[in-house]
Order: C-alpha cells, then sequence, then structure tokens
C-alpha cells in the first residue's frame, strides 16, 4: 500500500550500511519513523529532501512493520534556521522534546499546525535570541496544554482565588500557580515570579504568530524555562529538560 503524508522530519539515525531511520511529525498520523532505505548511498536523491527541520510531502510504501520512503516533496525548507546557530539550536530542543513525549501513531492536527507555525516564525527571525527563546517557550506551552495539561495561572489551585501580585509559587504536581497563603501546604514547589505568570497567560490565550510582539528580558525568559522544566519532567515522568 502506497500512503502520502504531509510531514515535518524531527531527526534521522543511520542504520546498517546505507540506510537511515527517520522520525516524522506528520498531520495524518502524528508522530511515525520510517525506513529511508539506500539514502546514504553516494548517489541518492532521496536524502537532501529528508533534512532535519524540512517540511515535506512524503510517500510511504508499507505492508507490514516500518513504512519505507519512496519520495518526497519539499513544502518548507526552513533554510534560515538551518543556516542559523542559535535558531537550529531551539529547534531541535523542540524536536528532542517531542521525541521523547509525544507516543508514535497518536495524530494531533493542533500540534502539527503549531509546529507548522513555529518553523514559519523562527524562519523569519534572524540575530534575535530573545525573541526565538520567547517562541520557543511558548510553544511548549501551547503543546502542553494541547496535550491536556492546561496550567492554572488565573488563580490559586489551593484555594481558588485570584492570584495577586504577590510572592506566587509552581507546583506541577497541583497544575499550577499557589499564592503566597497556601504556598505552605505544598512541599515541591518552586518560586514564580508574577511576570512568569502574566507571560503564561498570554502564551495560553495568543496565537503562536502573536507571540513574536512579546518582550522579556533574559533573566525572565531563563525563569520561564525553569517553570516549563518542571512542567516537561512531570509530564515525561523523568528528567527530560535540555
Ligand atoms: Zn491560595
Amino acid at each position: 500500500m502506497e500512503y502520502k503524508y504531509n510531514g515535518i522530519i524531527l531527526n534521522k539515525k543511520d542504520v546498517g550500511e546505507v540506510d537511515r531511520i527517520y522520525t516524522i511529525y506528520t498531520l495524518e498520523a502524528g508522530k511515525i519513523r520510517v525506513l529511508g532505505k539506500g539514502v546514504r548511498k553516494p548517489n541518492a536523491k532521496l536524502a537532501g529532501n529528508l533534512e532535519s527541520v524540512t517540511q515535506a510531502e512524503i510517500f510511504l510504501a508499507k505492508s507490514r512493520g516500518m513504512g519505507k520512503i519512496t519520495g518526497s516533496i519539499v513544502i518548507g525548507n526552513f533554510a534560515n534556521i538551518k543556516a542559523d546557530l542559535d535558531l537550529v539550536n531551539k529547534v531541535f530542543y523542540v524536536f528532542k522534546i517531542l521525541a521523547r513525549l509525544i507516543s508514535d501513531e497518536e495524530k494531533d492536527e493542533n500540534i502539527f499546525r503549531l509546529l507548522e507555525k513555529y518553523l514559519a516564525v523562527m524562519d523569519g527571525l534572524s540575530g534575535e535570541e530573545d525573541r526565538a527563546g520567547i517562541i520557543t517557550i511558548g510553544l511548549m506551552f501551547k503543546i502542553l496544554d494541547e496535550m491536556g495539561y492546561r496550567l492554572e495561572v488565573e488563580k490559586c489551585v489551593y484555594c481558588e482565588k485570584k492570584l495577586l501580585l504577590e510572592k506566587n509559587y509552581f507546583s506541577i504536581a497541583r497544575g499550577g500557580v499557589l499564592c503566597a497563603k497556601c504556598f505552605q501546604f505544598e512541599n515541591k514547589k518552586i518560586p514564580v515570579s508574577n511576570e512568569s505568570i502574566k507571560l503564561i497567560r498570554i502564551f495560553l490565550q495568543n496565537k503562536l504568530e502573536n507571540l513574536i510582539k512579546l518582550r522579556a528580558s533574559r533573566q525572565e525568559i531563563n525563569r520561564l524555562q525553569v517553570v516549563l522544566g518542571e512542567a516537561l519532567d512531570w509530564v515525561g515522568g523523568s528528567n527530560i529538560r535540555l
């Protein structure tokens, strides 16, 4: 049987003498792993269309076991990302987390569209490390949300009162923010700044492409990264922050 997918190449791994296994996030089937047979031969035409951080139409032959790639057409090359070390590092960070967090063949059109949009936005950035950082963190919060981990950042997860601008805490085990009175009831928590809370609200309420307008200091980005790391560890069931 021949199948066609719209997919984003997350990563590739050499196997055997001349083959590769590709991990691809597809619109039609979520994350899949497929075989590129002979793609490492010197005259193989397929490999160029299957670089990581490429969106392509991918044709697969599949009967039993892993599908084999029979052809591909590039839809998005994202050449600017590939040429910029900072951008490519951030994109690979996202891809690595997704590869671990998301199970194979769980279709999620919204996650696919988020990824597609993320690559388009990142491809338009250059030398804007902080902005690329915010977009990347924003994307991860949106993906967690999409996966069903909606973080409570409006009211205290314990007393349910609206959060005030005070010394609040974040507890992923409780699913969100604890107020200055209630944090004492939870052992596993980290401080969270009011600015971080505000930014997470913005991430969850706005389209990814609009996050490009956001500004945050390097210090605030680092703080958000800590909160995100807590959330990813919890969801991934192990230490997966990178
Ligand atoms: Zn409270």
